[in-house]
């Protein structure tokens, strides 16, 4: 090389007869550096384009060139844009250079709506005569330099230029990723937003399971400690940290799993109603059904730790103490307790139920998991889902009702005219099974089978006019 701004890093060069594509990249900070480390591990020739190429940091990858960005857009076709948006209009001047070439757009933004316009875009119209893609945002410098695993593979491109996009693609593809063509520029804006996402779909499950939990926590507060306080003067605040989550967390368990099956029932009710399924549901319908199984991991979170609480009772001081306690009482006073059976059978079933309905729960949990609900067809997925998630239900149910047992009726139970906490989240599961019952009695199946197959109860239905389109 000539220029004399050429600045070359490498200690030992490539072999000249090995003839390697030159790929370029302006901005040597975090992310040029890591993708021009990784395009010279994949067998590129690397040429930084930097505003100061001789005085560029020690960190740039050996191996590589630093040139002026004018010199350095010279040498490759594809030029990769690794500056913050902000000072993208350095490339203004370099218009006559970048004619032809390939940018590709790699920034992303502190929030949504930064900027009225994606940042691609506001690229493109800084360098119209190049063709820029999207692309590469979403994986961050720490990832590119730790290699691809199983997670970070995919990226996404978008772009006007199926050429150009093919050109990144192919760089993408030998850099070990998979590069998803998304489409035309205008949806850059959207692989802009990926990155600034804190998991959308947990937001509403996360809200409803923290609102659950306090509420039932004050509730039983109010009615299992404060009230020992004040009727006997009994001071058992430490049931906070053991009995009273174990009563919170299968509560709010149950509550939750009911949430993810009542919007089903509810949507079959609403097309029973309409008589068609040409119609789309309520936006909070819809918002509520694709967040089904966040819903169902919380709440299968919240049955695990049921699980845990339950097993540790054995080994708490407090039930120690008392059994020992009632063991004496009975040696001292010479009584002899009776076995009484019913309260075996009782006992037993509660528990039964309380295990096969956690094991199918777990089942659920399993199968939302992507790696394998991959490998189901679409009917073996909604038999375990829908199927098997009811029978979940009616088990999780059946186990909260067999708590209760002969409870439900002795007025003792209801201190301060307050039912206890597991009677008050029997509302919702037993309402879903009950119209779920309904949904699946012959008359009303067949009904929603046929509406599912096409039927419409009105043919006027099919009028535009009376109904909300079904594709916005
Ligand atoms: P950075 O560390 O701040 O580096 C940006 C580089 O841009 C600087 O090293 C500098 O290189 C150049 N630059 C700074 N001001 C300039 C100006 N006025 N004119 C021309 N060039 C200028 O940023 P980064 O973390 O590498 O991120 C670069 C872009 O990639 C951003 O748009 C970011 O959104 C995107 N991105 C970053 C990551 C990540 O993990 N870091 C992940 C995805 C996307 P020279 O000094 O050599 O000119």
């Amino acid at each position: 090389h000539t220029h004399t701004q050429t600045h070359t890093h490498a200690k030992t060069h490539r072999s000249s007869s090995k003839i390697c594509e030159r790929v370029c990249v302006f901005g040597t900070g975090d992310l040029g550096r890591s993708l021009g480390l990784r395009l010279l591990q994949a067998g590129y020739g690397v040429v930084f384009g930097s505003r100061r190429p001789h005085s560029s940091s020690s960190l740039i990858p050996h191996g590589s060139q630093v040139l002026g960005h004018a010199a350095a857009a010279q040498s490759g076709h594809l030029i990769f844009i690794a500056v913050q948006r902000e000072h993208y209009d350095f490339l203004v001047p370099l218009a006559n250079q970048l004619k032809g070439k390939v940018l590709v757009d790699l920034s992303n933004n502190l929030r949504k709506n930064q900027y009225p316009e994606a940042n691609a875009e506001y690229l493109q119209s800084l360098v119209p005569g190049a063709e820029v893609v999207k692309g590469f945002n979403t994986l961050s410098a720490w990832s590119l330099q730790k290699g691809p695993s199983d997670a970070n593979r995919q990226v996404y491109i978008c772009g006007e230029s199926v050429q150009a996009k093919q050109a990144v693609m192919a760089v993408a593809t030998k850099l070990g990723f998979s590069a998803l063509d998304r489409g035309f520029l205008s949806v850059a804006r959207e692989l802009e937003d990926f990155p600034l996402q804190l998991f959308p779909q947990w937001r509403l499950p996360l809200y409803i399971a923290t609102g659950l939990s306090a509420a039932f926590f004050f509730y039983l507060l109010i009615r299992d400690i404060i009230y020992a306080y004040f009727t006997q003067g009994k001071d058992i605040s430490f049931r906070i940290m053991v009995s009273l989550a174990n009563k919170v967390c299968p509560i709010v368990s149950l509550i939750m799993l009911s949430l993810c099956y009542l919007p089903g029932v509810l949507a079959s009710f609403l097309q029973l109603y309409r008589g068609t399924k040409y119609r789309r549901f309520p936006d909070w319908l819809d918002r509520w059904m694709l967040c089904r199984k966040q819903l169902g991991l919380l709440a299968l979170g919240f049955a695990f730790l049921h699980v845990l609480y339950t097993l540790i009772i054995p080994i708490r001081y407090y039930v120690r103490f008392k059994a020992t306690e009632r063991t004496v009482s009975v040696i001292r006073e010479n009584r002899t307790t009776e076995f009484d059976t019913t309260t075996a059978w009782s006992g037993d079933s509660y528990l039964s139920l309380g295990i096969l309905g956690f094991s199918l729960y777990v089942l659920l949990g399993i199968t939302s998991l992507p790696s394998v609900s991959n490998v189901l067809s679409w009917r073996e997925f909604s038999f375990i889902q829908s199927k098997l998630g009811h029978l979940t239900l009616l088990l999780c149910t059946a186990h909260t009702y067999l708590y209760g047992w002969n409870k439900f009726l002795s007025s003792s139970t209801y201190k301060w005219c307050t039912p206890p906490g597991y009677m008050l989240c029997l509302v919702l599961p037993s309402v879903v099974l009950l119209l779920k019952l309904l949904l699946i009695t012959p008359c009303v199946d067949r009904t929603i089978t046929r509406i599912r197959q096409g039927w419409e109860r009105r043919a006027d239905q099919r009028n535009p006019k009376n109904s909300q389109p079904l594709i916005p």
